[in-house]
């Protein structure tokens, strides 16, 4: 029997309508490559995405065609991820740390019509203008009067400019909620990036199910930072779910360092952030060296890599600001976890609890998890047994843009398709996931896996170390054993030993990493997490002590 509901398309467009309407004058406040802080509302917001979308269609952009963005994060990428979505565009954010051939060969792979980018990023555009000759147009993210002249680009074209050609009386389409609305590449640490092509409908079932209380948990009462980058995965979905729940917004744009994100989270009384470990490590550095406290600050998501539990307790003791860990990845849009205490755990000893939040956590409604062996088999969740990692669910992909790589997915007895994140984990009876470690960087000793995410959460527990990384190397006997590679925080001192004693009694005595080498810097990828490739590569010929 037909329901008698009404049938109204799940479209990306909605989000910024209702914050328009039911908002109208929460704030969207923004740092600006220019230095200044740009203040306006998610009514101001909306008519110039609608001016925008209007504007685009006059210059012939179509339904399905995608528009790029090299930009941080600031209302005008904000508005441009609503015009292009909006106007059933796709909208392809460009992760600008890539390497700018990278960067030429995924705006070519996509077929972008337009590139919007910050004026930060010129020399890239320079670099891949002449690489790039289907793209019609080179937006400059400025004022007029700030655009450059620049010769090695073709069609450079002011923002101002362009929304001007629009009038914001535009009416959103409506679109099919199946239809795609953005696109956005894997890192592509082998091989060649791969494209995660999002549709409406998976856009807001995740800003929906991410804003509950125990996942991201966001609220009308919060005004959110996302430090996180909108190039990453959509800043994990915050420019979609702040407009869901009303939220009032702070995009740091450029100014990622630790002064500058205090300044922000104190002059704009933030309550809630969102960013990978690295980046906290730069806040946390600041604040401690200058003896801040957190006036408003009081919860922040952390994830894109493990966050190490030192630093869930010093936020937590020492600055009173409780951190959700969250794990995702680009091909889920990007949350699938999220640690959170269930009403069992509120009961238990301290040192419980913290252990509970220190996994990567629990679903939340929409995604399904399972762990498997070598020969695909269910694995039990007990806490302890890891295997490879598989979700399902409405955000997930199921196949890459271009059908790059085939089919992704892997088939149960029931003929349904799971998505194998290439991680590896244990989860518990109560449904606690925990990441022992990427598959391709578990080190193999023995026969057995060593977690190197445990070994590097555990040397960044010590006083002296600013990062750690943990890479296998080759064993004749063990085949791999663990090395510690560290990089000392400025003016500490250390030595292997101490380090290496550190572990003691913490973990399995033939854990312990054989050696330690002290860095300078520990190379990071272009989403800020340690690389491991390049790390492997640097000590491909280093040999373990004894061997
Ligand atoms: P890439 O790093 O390849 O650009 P993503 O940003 O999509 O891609 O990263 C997804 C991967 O990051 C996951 O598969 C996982 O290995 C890692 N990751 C994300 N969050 C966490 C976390 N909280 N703990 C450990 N690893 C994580």
């Amino acid at each position: 029997m037909q329901a008698l509901m009404m049938d109204m398309p799940l479209l990306v467009s909605n989000l910024l309508r209702h914050a328009a309407r039911h908002f109208p004058d929460v704030e969207i406040v923004s740092r600006r490559v220019e230095g200044d802080l740009h203040r306006y509302t998610y009514k101001d917001c909306h008519a110039r995405a609608a001016r925008l979308a209007d504007a685009l269609t006059r210059r012939g952009v179509h339904v399905g065609d995608r528009i790029a963005t090299l930009a941080w994060n600031g209302y005008r990428h904000m508005e441009i991820y609503y015009a292009v979505a909006g106007m059933g565009g796709v909208i392809h954010t460009v992760n600008p740390r890539l390497h700018p051939e990278q960067i030429a060969w995924i705006v070519n792979h996509a077929n972008d019509q337009y590139l919007s980018f910050d004026l930060t990023f010129l020399p890239i555009v320079e670099a891949i203008a002449a690489l790039c000759p289907n793209v019609r147009g080179w937006i400059a993210m400025c004022d007029r009067d700030r655009l450059p002249a620049s010769a090695k680009v073709p069609n450079l074209l002011c923002y101002e400019d362009v929304l001007a050609e629009g009038d914001d009386r535009y009416v959103w389409p409506e679109l099919d909620e199946r239809s795609a609305c953005g696109l956005c590449y894997t890192s592509g640490t082998t091989g060649n990036p791969k494209g995660a092509l999002y549709s409406h409908r998976s856009t807001t079932l995740h800003a929906y199910a991410a804003a509950l209380p125990d996942a991201m948990g966001c609220s009308a009462r919060d005004s959110i930072l996302p430090v996180v980058p909108m190039f990453h995965v959509n800043a994990w979905g915050l420019p979609y779910i702040a407009p869901l729940t009303g939220a009032k917004l702070v995009f740091p744009g450029p100014a990622l360092d630790g002064k500058s994100i205090y300044e922000l989270l104190e002059s704009e009384r933030v309550t809630y952030s969102a960013g990978v470990p690295t980046v906290w490590q730069g806040l946390l550095a600041y604040v401690a060296s200058n003896g801040l406290k957190f006036s408003t600050f009081r919860r922040t998501v952390i994830g894109g890599s493990a966050c190490p539990p030192a630093m869930i307790r010093t936020f937590q003791d020492q600055y009173d600001v409780e951190v959700i860990h969250a794990w995702g990845m680009t091909e889920l849009s990007p949350l699938g976890t999220l640690s959170r205490l269930q009403n069992k755990h509120l009961d238990l000893p301290e040192a419980d609890r913290q252990k509970v939040l220190e996994k990567q956590g629990h679903v939340i409604y929409g995604i399904d998890m399972k762990i498997v062996g070598d020969a695909r088999n269910d694995l039990p969740w007990d806490g302890k047994t890891y295997g490879d990692l598989l979700v399902r669910g409405p955000w997930v992909v199921k196949e890459y843009f271009k059908g790059e790589g085939g089919d992704p997915l892997e088939y149960d007895g029931e003929g349904r398709g799971w998505f194998p994140t290439g991680d590896v984990a244990t989860i518990d009876a109560d449904g606690y996931m925990q990441i022992t470690d990427r598959s391709k960087d578990v080190i193999k000793s023995g026969g057995e896996w060593i977690s190197s995410i445990d070994l590097e959460n555990l040397a960044v527990a010590h006083p002296a170390v600013a990062q750690a990384a943990v890479i296998g190397i080759a064993h004749p006997k063990w085949d791999e054993r663990p090395l510690l590679v560290v990089v000392k925080k400025p003016g500490a001192e250390v030595t292997k030993d101490e380090l290496i004693r550190f572990y003691d009694g913490k973990i399995a005595k033939w854990w312990t990493p054989d050696d330690v080498q002290f860095v300078e810097a520990i190379p990071l990828g272009a989403t800020g997490k340690i690389l491991k490739t390049k790390l492997r590569e640097t000590f491909k010929d280093y040999r373990l002590p004894g061997v």
